[in-house]
């Protein structure tokens, strides 16, 4: 009886509706934490790990030396990878795709590289709209690693600090 009578108080003086009020009062000239995504972005990690690319050295010289340790660490068969010696002797790949909807972005392939080679960028913010996007292939991969190799070389930089 007395529970189905503060019930009854409680709807006829809104007080649920004022209690929600109060949480909304309390905070209404507190520093906000929403941001404006995509013009502001929060910070990530530099152990982040986003869409994958491939690395080469300074010269251009892609970093892959085709060992196929990512292929093999690999816990979801994601990496694909086809290879032959060059003219020169030097072992390259001929094929290497990473299947985005096979991966789970555990970064083994990133940590068995013995040449890091293939890595995680903090890039999170993509989309596959079409079949067959989801295939990120080596000229793909070279090409996002040629875009942000300024932020992977950093980022590795800063994660050499904390092994
Ligand atoms: S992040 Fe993990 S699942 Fe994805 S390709 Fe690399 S090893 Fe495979
Ligand atoms: S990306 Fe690294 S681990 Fe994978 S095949 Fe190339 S050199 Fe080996």
């Amino acid at each position: 009886m007395l529970r189905r009578l503060t019930q009854y108080i409680k709807s006829f003086t809104l007080w649920d509706l004022l209690s929600g009020m109060r949480v909304t009062g309390k905070y209404f000239w507190k520093k906000k934490f929403t941001i404006q995504y995509p013009k502001e972005k929060t910070p990530t990690s530099p152990r982040f790990r986003g869409l994958h690319a491939l690395r080469r050295y300074p010269n251009g010289e892609e970093r892959c030396i085709a060992c196929k340790l990512c292929e093999a660490v690999c816990p979801a068969l994601a990496i694909t990878i086809e290879a032959e010696p060059r003219a020169d002797g030097s072992r390259r790949t001929t094929l290497y795709e990473i299947d985005l909807f096979k991966c789970i972005y555990c970064g083994f392939c990133e940590e068995a590289c013995p040449v890091d080679s293939i890595v995680l960028t903090n890039m999170a913010d993509y989309h596959i709209e079409n079949r067959g996007e989801n295939i990120l292939t080596k000229e793909k991969l070279l090409a996002i690693g040629d875009k942000y190799e300024v932020e992977i070389a950093k980022d590795r930089q800063v994660e050499k600090d904390y092994r």
